[in-house]
């Protein structure tokens, strides 16, 4: 009997409950010991959920309270200074003051800095380590988890994060090699080994991702000890885990490795199965990764079939096992939750528990069971039913791409000449002051967009309430003197879906989450068939709000490429094809605001660079057509009309010239929690554009101070020109609230002045 695996489960819930768990437990209103039940019983459902959707082994240790990363650090010791006195008395409190920050009792604690895992949407907490770390074990979470199953009847593998892609992951504080601390780690998986192997566990989940990265020797030596070394422990046997690539050039060095099964992922990479296959020696498992973790379209089982029957012809059926390509974290829970979900497109998809279904089915056929067949004819019948969808295809969509020109992706003039235009039309003062778009989403807010949704409040009603909370906005703005207002983004619930609602070609899902950071959980579109905008999306709301002041109101979009990285995408098409389309659409939404009076306009792209492939190879290619894509978003404007963007959590090092071609007038970025590291790029690379790096943190809900933000500013001061530099928070401020919104704007504002008197004293 063909086994079939998983390498984890999302953790949030089916109707997030655990969100809602520990943002009660923040607000002082759950104790920890309420917050650890609901985290329990929700581990127990998707254990029993997971089983029933026909999944034979299933995963442990992958639920996290926050992040799997954070975890990690935790479970090893690696607490840094700062967090130790909390994480005596209160750990859990500490683990929270690592992923959040924390200011009570006058101790104001700064959070870890966070950072996307891999090319995911997900964003894991970058363990701070230092030369000299000491690891040991601290408490015993994978081992609790473990038993927890157990008694609950499920024999389940722990998955822990390999040691080498721990560190991969981690950052040192100090600027020493974060490698050399391998030698002092190990022993502490060793003992982790040992206790699971102890408390019964056959098999350990051991994920080593960057296997499918480009590697330098000095990893690929670290990945050979760290197992040479594991594999003396008294341990579980080990099943190898890589996913979101090929294994390329690792391949053989993964092989070798003393484990007892590797897994491998073969929706993004199914041409690397032979050579897996030849790699692979004898008596090892295969676990291969048919379905597709990242994405919710329904899986072609008779091509997953294909490469299942010729794995095992070669392997033997024991040494096969089915599995999605990686862990389930990245998909929403259940399909069949979704109750109003567009009739004609639901059948094409499937979520985690139905992967877990696909997979199963996968496994019968491989098996031969007598109704197996019933269930594959009925797999084809729904991606036909895709294929042949007019909805899909829209002729008119494919001529406009197919005429556009060269001209299409370029501005007026060359950026030196727009800023003289630009100076004149909005006369602002040296270091201006902006926000990044959206103001705090309060209970009121989404409450009434819920009544409205449900009809509780009508349109008219619901649109006076817009009106009001939007004056509100912009008079607060007035009244604290930034200079580039904000209409505050009241009407939108979220910066992919507002856009992606209005044009056709998406479906929407009702309970879809999927965990982004901690608590934080997006609802990502479906893009499934070509995109169109039957009408104007933000002119209403930007040319109202403008209506109300004389200071330049910033119109507010987000940029194709980042619809289509927050979006599950179509993959009948290629992705670049897809966000063409998209930027099109943006572009006539970006002309119609400059008819409308709108002069600045911002096009977030927050998600340039987590798109970037993982290995160098391929990132030529994408940038390519990502920066094609935002430019003919950009391009159809006059030399007056002030183009922004925006980035956030972006590692600028690797695509700076990207950046700089796609050739916005002004970038905001994240780079408050890093104190200013992220501005080396743009330093290096002498960034000729305006740049306004971010010097409020609004991922954390601590408010710096007036100094603190102006010893930011200094600090880009002298490596930026100061006609160069904008001043603005991080990011959006949505999720803040108004009192600290409040405190921080103001000393944000006072931070500028401050900053002009340097300058006005040095003149
Ligand atoms: N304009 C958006 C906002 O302010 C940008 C959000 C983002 O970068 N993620 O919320
Ligand atoms: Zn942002």
């Amino acid at each position: 009997m063909t086994i079939v695996t998983n390498l984890g489960f999302p953790r949030i819930g089916p109707r997030r409950e655990l969100k809602h768990a520990l943002e009660r437990h923040w607000k002082g209103e759950d104790s920890a010991d309420t917050l650890q039940a609901t985290a329990r019983e929700l581990r127990l459902r998707h254990w029993h959920l997971q089983r029933e959707a026909g999944a034979d082994l299933l995963p442990s240790n992958d639920f996290s309270l926050y992040d799997q990363v954070l975890d990690t650090a935790f479970l090893f010791d690696a607490i840094p200074q700062r967090y130790r006195a909390l994480a005596e008395s209160d750990p859990l409190g500490a683990y929270f003051a690592m992923a959040r920050g924390r200011q009570t009792d006058g101790v104001d604690l700064r959070a870890l800095e966070m950072t996307k895992w891999f090319d995911t949407n997900y964003h894991y907490l970058v363990p701070e380590l230092q030369a000299g770390q000491r690891f040991a074990l601290r408490g015993d979470k994978p081992v609790a988890e473990f038993l927890e199953a157990k008694a609950a009847g499920f024999n389940t593998r722990p998955v822990l994060l390999g040691p080498v892609s721990f560190l991969h992951l981690s950052k040192t504080v100090d600027g020493s090699d974060r490698f050399a601390l391998l030698d002092g780690l190990l022993p502490a998986y060793a003992a982790l080994l040992s206790h699971l192997h102890a408390a019964g566990a056959e098999w350990v989940q051991i994920d080593e991702p960057i296997l499918t990265l480009d590697l330098t020797t000095q990893v690929q030596d670290a990945l050979r000890e760290a197992y040479a070394r594991l594999a003396q422990a008294t341990r579980p046997k080990l099943m190898l885990s890589t996913y979101f690539g090929a294994l390329g050039d690792n391949l053989v060095l993964a092989a070798e490795l003393p484990v007892d099964g590797l897994h491998v992922d073969l929706v993004r990479a199914p041409e690397q199965l032979d050579a897996v296959l030849q790699a692979l020696p004898a008596g090892r498992v295969l676990s291969a990764g048919l379905v597709n973790g990242r994405n919710v379209w329904r899986t072609n089982l008779d091509n997953a079939l294909t490469l299942a029957r010729y794995a095992q012809g070669q392997l033997g059926a024991d040494r096969l096992w089915l599995a999605p390509s990686c862990s389930l974290l990245h998909v929403p829970v259940d399909l069949d939750q979704e109750k109003t979900l567009d009739e004609e497109v639901k059948p094409w998809l499937s979520f985690a528990r139905q992967k877990l279904g696909e997979l199963r089915l996968l496994a019968n056929a491989l098996d031969g069971a007598p109704d197996a067949d019933a269930g594959l004819a009925e797999q084809r019948a729904h991606l036909e039913s895709r294929r042949q969808s007019p909805r899909v295809h829209r002729p008119e969509v494919a001529q406009r791409v197919a005429r556009l020109t060269p001209q299409d992706s370029r501005r007026q003039s060359p950026y030196p000449q727009r800023r003289r235009v630009q100076e004149a039309a909005f006369d602002l003062p040296v270091y201006p002051t902006t926000t990044i778009g959206s103001f705090p989403q309060t209970q009121d807010v989404r409450q009434a967009r819920a009544r409205h949704k449900s009809g509780k409040l009508s349109d008219a009603e619901y649109d006076a309430f817009l009106a009001a909370e939007t004056e509100r906005c912009v008079r607060f703005q007035e009244q604290i003197g930034l200079d580039v207002l904000v209409h505050g983004e009241y009407e939108r619930n979220d910066m992919v879906e507002y856009f992606g609602e209005q044009l056709d070609g998406f479906v929407f899902t009702k309970l879809g989450w999927v965990q982004s950071y901690g608590s934080r959980c997006v609802k990502p579109p479906i893009i499934f068939g070509d995109v169109v905008r039957p009408a104007p999306m933000t002119v209403r709301w930007s040319q109202y709000a403008q209506s109300l002041t004389p200071r330049p109101m910033k119109g507010m979009l987000t940029g194709p490429v980042t619809v289509l990285q927050w979006s599950f995408v179509r993959d009948d098409q290629a992705r670049s094809a897809t966000c063409r389309q998209i930027a099109l659409a943006l572009r006539d939404e970006v002309t119609d605001l400059e008819a409308a009076g709108i002069g600045i306009i911002q096009i977030d792209e927050p998600a340039i660079r987590e798109g970037l492939p993982l290995r160098r190879g391929e990132w030529a290619t994408y940038l390519d057509w990502a920066v094609e894509a935002f430019r003919i978003c950009a391009s159809g404007v006059g030399d007056a009309t002030q183009i922004h963007t925006h980035m956030c959590y972006s590692e600028f090092n690797d695509i700076i010239d990207a950046v700089a071609a796609m050739d916005a007038d002004v970038i905001s970025i994240e780079t408050s929690r890093s104190r200013m590291e992220l501005l080396d790029a743009f330093v290096r690379f002498a960034y000729p554009n305006e740049i306004g790096p971010g010097v409020y943190d609004i991922h954390s809900p601590r408010i710096p101070s007036t100094a603190e933000m102006v010893d930011l500013l200094r600090k880009a001061r002298a490596v930026l020109r100061d006609a160069q530099l904008w001043v603005n928070p991080d990011c959006g401020l949505k999720t803040r609230g108004w009192e600290e919104t409040r405190h921080a704007l103001e000393q944000m504002v006072e931070a500028a002045r401050i900053l002009r008197a340097d300058l006005a004293r040095a003149a």
